[in-house]
Parts: structure tokens; C-alpha cells; sequence
């Protein structure tokens, strides 16, 4: 018989689960029975959108079978079946998904990670198999098939014969040692129990034959042994159950087992709604971001039920882009069974629940940031993006649902404040929220600009996220004020008597001014005094639409397409250098196109903008220190 070689990424998987550094053993039950309860639902859905499947939903069931004596675990559905294609492809490569983060093979802790996040499902069952076997017939067809794999070296798959249709996987454990116990897996109780906490809310009858004692009929101290076939889950699915019978530890479960995470989630949200649609819902916030959120591999969506019935495991259309984190599902019997992918995008009732549910999840993400901010804030660290996002995309459709879920890092505050929290704190004379851009809070703070306005007892939002400040011109203002970019020349703090005294002094240095703009070829469109710089003899202001922030992220992206902000030169009118720079230009106007230079290329280092000519500017400082 002819071996096959897993995929190269299939085989790291498999190494790390034969030398099962993962000590959670005991899920491959759980594993092995959720993609039975997968099948067993493809098979349940065929019969009651096909009629020529004449099948009942009492006819399915799961089988567990323990042989001692042999060291085996028989798991047995009679769902769907996999065809020798289908067995070769799902049992030869693990999702691709997971492949991805295999990069750290020496990272042992990033690797059990990841395979409590991703669940890797069938392999698992290597932790504690030392051979599988996958019997397996399809639904309809007429051909067994027998795939089998002692590990590492290879599968193979094999004409076979089996009577019924479905699929029944037969583990032979691993022997015992000091470390692990495997033979605890043929122990009925053992298996009773582990299913009772992984398993219990699986929709189809797991069955197993019981051995119990019993007292002999007519007697009163004689047991015999009487084996049952016994039903081990409650089949129950949690969320049809009434509210008050599940705790929030069931909840926690749930969640853990079936979204594969190894962290509880930050917030269960249940609801139960009758209406015009009527539908069941069980969401599930995430309290940390999963590695692939940001990735295209990520698919957004909620599983979606008619009637308790799974129609689809991630239907996007529930969730809109911007809390795509959310982990759940919808149970509706106002959704038809035979729902179609298309049709599913114009369906009127698809389109209810959706809406509610974004204004559930919005319900709840205010009142955590009312009632639980040190929750709110971690939550916000994981998925702020999203929401931020979500405010600048589609033209700022959604802008009103997000705007006061939002947070910047405040000045005056040092952590991060919603918009209505800045608002509520503005000076009487304010009429605009202030901001300024940067790589980091840091950075920020130390901005020329800043110092100046924090000096006058401003409060200024830091935005370090590139897609702050997009979010923000998309948002055009809040309450009715405006943002202003405090690294925009278009801010007005001054008194009148300030403002009068500014432009006299700006207008006796516009020859100056003139003469120095030359020297920098028209690099900035202006040069002029400013009185909002404390200790800085410099800043670079924008004008115009685009900040010089903007053009770092928009140079920054991989395509042709590059801009350039049109900026100020502006000189603090109260420094040491403003002297120096007048006696310059009455008696060398040589010495101030060098000073000028010097000083520009100061205020694009600043501001985290590149020097065209790096060697030019050192010569010009070397040449002005001697
Ligand atoms: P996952 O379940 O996450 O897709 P698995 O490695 O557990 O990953 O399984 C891979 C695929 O093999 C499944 O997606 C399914 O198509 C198929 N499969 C596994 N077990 C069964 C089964 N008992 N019956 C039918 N198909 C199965």
C-alpha cells in the first residue's frame, strides 16, 4: 500500500501533537465529536432541503465505543461521509489558517497558543493515538474508504468496505508512561464526564454503552453487571435554554470550546428578541484580539440557526465590518431553511436582525464604557482600530454609531477620553477640539506646538494611530466643534492686543522674510513669526487639507502616488535667534540663507519629516560652529 506525505506545515502540526507538548489532552473528544456534530448537521440539512433525503432528526446520533482490550476509542457518526477525494484533502493539510504562525517553532508557548486558538481539530487526535483510523463512506455513494496514518510518516487511503454511510474513526491509544496515562481514555467514566464538559450542548445524541451495577431482579444484596446504551450530552444548545438555568461559567465554556480561545470572554451578551423578526442571539466580545484579526485570512460573521438548525458557521452579513471581532451566533425561525448565499444578502429579515444587532452591541459597548472603564479601555486597546476604521470607510456612513465609542489619548488626563468626555471640559473660549499626530505619546509631547498650548492650559487629543486623524476629518466635527490640528497654522488663541502686536512684528520682518524664503527655493509657501512656541525656536505648520502627518502615511504607502503638505516656517518671535536672525540680514545675508536652511531642516526633524540633503545641512551647522 502506498504512503502518502502530509504537507510539510501539516507535519510540524503533527510533531507538535505526537510530542504533545499541549498538556490539555483530553480535548481530542471534543474535536473528534464537533466535527462529527459538523457532519451529522451537513446530512440534517440536506434532508430537510432535499427531498429525495429521507432522513429524521432522531435518526442521527454520535456513537463512543472503549475496547480495552485493544487499547481503542471508536468514535461513529452517520452524517455526511467523506468521499477518497474529501479524504485525502481534509485529512492530508490542516487549514491553512493556522500554517501562518507555525514560524516560531522554538516559541513552545506561542505554539500551544495557537492550538488552543485555532483548534486543530482532527490531528489533535495524534496527542493521544499512536495509529487512526478514518472509515468513511459519503451519503450516496457507494464506495468505502479507509484512510490510516501511524503519524509523521505519511497516510494512506484505501478501497474498504463499510455497511453504513457516514464516518467512524478508531484511535488506537498510545501506550502508558510515568507522564501520561492514556489507558484513563478507556475508562467509561473517564469519557462520561468529558464529554458532560466539552460536549454537552452537541444537538445530537452521544451514545455510549454503559456498564453499570444493578441489583439482580428479586433480590436484595446480589449486583449484576447490565450494559446500557446511555445518551451522555443534555443536547441542549445553550442558547435555547432558559436564561436563569445557565450560569455565566456555561457561558464561559461555550465560548472557550467552541471559538477555540484560551481566554474567557470580556462580555456574554444574550438576547431574545420578538417582533417583526424574532430571533435568539448569543454574542460573545472577545477580551483579547486573536492573531489573525487584522489579516485577510479573518472572516468576520456570526454562525447563523432557523430554528436550531446551523444554515452557515460564519455568516458575515450579521456583523458589520467594524465589530467584526465579535464571536456568536443568531437562532431565528423567521430565517428559511433553504436560505441560498445570495439571496441571504437582500433577505429583508437578514437585514432586521443585523440592524439590531449592531444596536445591541453598541448598547452594550456604551455601558461598559460607562460602568467598567478599566474593561472598556482593554477592550478598546484590542479593537479600538476597528471602530476607528469603521468611522473613516464607506464614506463615513456608520460615523454616528461609532463616534462616541471612540478614545484618544488626552494631554491633560494622560490616558485615553471619549469625545464627550473632552468636550465637557473645554474652556469657555474654546470653540475646537485640539489635536496633534505622532508616531507615539512621547513623541507627541514633545512637539514644539504642544508645549505652547498646553502651556495656556489647553487639552490636546495625541493621535498615534495612522488612521486617527483620517477618522477624525471624516467625523468633520462633534457636538458642533470642530478639530483642529494644533500643527495647522489655522489655530487662534490669541488675545486681540496679542494678534495686533503678532502682525506689526510679522509685517517689519517681511522683507526678511522674503529673503530667507528664497534661500529655501520655495520649499515652504511661508515664513512668519509665531508667539505660540514656548522654548522651541521653530515649527512646521500645515496649510491647506493636508497635514504634515498625512503626507508621512500617504508617502509611506507602497504606491506612485505621493503628496506633499503645503507648510509654514514659523519662528518663535520671543527666542535668543529672532535677534540674531535681524542683525543677519542687515549685515550678511550670505550667513542667514545658511541659518535659514539649518533652522528648516530643525523643524522637519521635528515633526518626523525626512531632510532631502542630510550632508548639505551637517556642512551648514559645521560651517556656522566655526
Ligand atoms: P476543521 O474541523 O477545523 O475543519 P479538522 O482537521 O478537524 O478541521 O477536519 C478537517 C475536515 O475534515 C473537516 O472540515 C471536515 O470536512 C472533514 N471531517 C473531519 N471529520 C469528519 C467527519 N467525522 N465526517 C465528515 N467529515 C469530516
Amino acid at each position: 500500500m502506498k504512503k502518502k506525505q502530509f504537507k510539510s506545515e501539516s507535519k510540524r502540526l503533527l510533531d507538535l501533537m505526537i510530542n504533545s507538548i499541549y498538556t490539555n489532552k483530553e480535548i481530542f473528544l471534543r474535536e473528534l465529536i464537533s466535527n462529527a456534530s459538523d457532519a451529522i448537521d451537513k446530512l440534517y440539512y440536506l434532508s430537510l432541503t432535499d427531498r429525495k433525503v429521507k432522513l429524521k432528526k432522531s435518526d442521527f446520533k454520535i456513537q463512543v465505543e472503549l475496547d480495552k482490550e485493544n487499547r481503542t476509542i471508536t468514535i461513529t457518526d452517520n452524517g455526511i461521509g467523506m468521499n477518497q477525494e474529501e479524504l485525502e484533502k481534509n485529512l492530508g493539510t490542516i487549514a491553512e489558517s493556522g500554517t501562518l504562525f507555525f514560524k516560531t517553532e522554538n516559541e513552545k508557548k506561542k505554539d500551544i497558543d495557537v492550538i488552543g486558538q485555532f483548534g486543530v481539530g482532527f490531528y489533535s487526535a495524534f496527542m493521544v493515538a499512536k495509529k487512526i483510523q478514518v472509515l468513511s463512506k459519503k451519503f450516496g455513494s457507494e464506495e468505502a474508504y479507509l484512510w490510516e496514518s501511524e503519524g509523521v510518516d505519511g497516510y494512506s487511503v484505501e478501497k474498504a468496505e463499510y455497511d453504513s454511510y457516514g464516518t467512524k474513526i478508531i484511535l488506537e491509544l498510545k501506550e502508558d508512561t510515568e507522564q501520561d496515562q492514556y489507558s484513563e481514555f478507556l475508562d467509561q467514566y473517564q469519557i462520561d464526564t468529558m464529554v458532560k464538559k466539552y460536549s454537552n450542548y452537541i444537538t445530537y445524541p452521544i451514545v455510549m454503552n454503559m456498564e453499570r451495577s444493578v441489583l439482580k431482579e428479586g433480590s436484595k444484596d446480589e449486583y449484576e453487571t447490565k450494559i446500557e446504551e446511555e445518551t451522555l450530552n443534555s443536547m441542549i444548545p445553550i442558547w435555547r435554554k432558559n436564561k436563569k438555568d445557565v450560569s455565566e461559567e456555561d457561558y464561559h465554556h461555550f465560548y472557550t470550546d467552541t471559538y477555540h480561545d484560551y481566554e474567557n470572554p470580556s462580555k456574554v451578551i444574550t438576547s431574545n428578541v420578538e417582533g417583526k423578526c424574532s430571533y435568539k442571539s448569543l454574542l460573545f466580545i472577545p477580551s483579547h484580539a486573536p492573531y489573525d484579526l487584522y489579516t485577510k485570512e479573518y472572516k468576520k460573521g456570526l454562525a447563523l440557526y432557523s430554528n436550531g438548525v446551523l444554515i452557515m458557521d460564519k455568516c458575515e452579513e450579521l456583523l458589520p465590518d467594524y465589530f467584526s471581532f465579535m464571536k456568536g451566533l443568531v437562532d431565528s425561525e423567521d430565517i428559511s431553511l433553504n436560505i441560498s448565499r445570495e439571496i441571504l444578502q437582500q433577505d429583508y429579515q437578514v437585514k432586521l436582525i443585523a440592524k439590531s444587532i449592531e444596536s445591541k452591541i453598541k448598547k452594550e459597548l456604551e455601558s461598559m464604557l460607562n460602568e467598567d472603564r478599566e474593561k472598556y479601555d482593554n477592550f478598546f486597546k484590542n479593537f479600538g482600530m476597528q471602530l476607528k476604521f469603521g468611522i473613516y470607510n464607506d464614506y463615513g456612513m456608520h460615523k454616528d454609531v461609532l463616534k462616541d465609542l471612540i478614545m484618544f489619548y488626552s494631554s491633560s488626563e494622560e490616558k485615553l477620553v471619549t469625545l464627550k468626555e473632552y468636550i465637557s471640559r473645554m474652556k469657555k473660549d474654546q470653540d475646537k477640539i485640539f489635536y496633534a499626530c505622532g508616531e507615539s505619546i512621547d513623541k507627541i509631547g514633545l512637539l514644539p506646538q504642544v508645549e505652547g498650548i498646553k502651556d495656556k492650559g489647553y487639552e490636546v487629543l495625541y493621535l498615534t494611530e495612522y488612521v486617527d486623524e483620517f477618522a477624525l476629518q471624516m467625523l468633520m466635527e462633534y457636538e458642533g466643534k470642530q478639530f483642529a490640528n494644533i500643527c495647522s497654522e489655522n489655530i487662534d488663541l490669541d488675545s486681540e492686543d496679542e494678534k495686533k502686536e503678532l502682525e506689526s512684528k510679522n509685517k517689519q520682518g517681511k522683507e526678511m522674510f522674503e529673503e530667507m524664503l528664497n534661500a529655501l527655493h520655495e520649499e515652504v509657501s511661508e515664513i512668519k513669526y509665531t508667539n505660540k512656541l514656548k522654548n522651541h525656536p521653530v515649527c512646521l505648520t500645515s496649510k491647506g487639507n493636508v497635514s504634515v502627518e498625512m503626507e508621512k502615511v500617504i508617502n509611506s504607502m507602497p504606491t506612485d502616488e505621493k503628496i506633499k503638505a503645503e507648510t509654514i516656517l514659523e519662528i518663535n518671535e520671543n527666542h535668543p535667534i529672532v535677534k540674531k536672525l535681524e542683525s543677519l540680514y542687515k549685515n550678511d545675508k550670505e550667513e542667514l540663507g545658511k541659518y535659514t536652511k539649518v533652522l528648516y531642516a530643525q523643524a522637519r526633524l521635528i515633526e518626523g519629516l525626512p531632510i532631502d540633503n542630510p550632508t548639505e545641512v551637517t556642512n551648514l551647522i559645521c560651517d556656522i560652529m566655526s
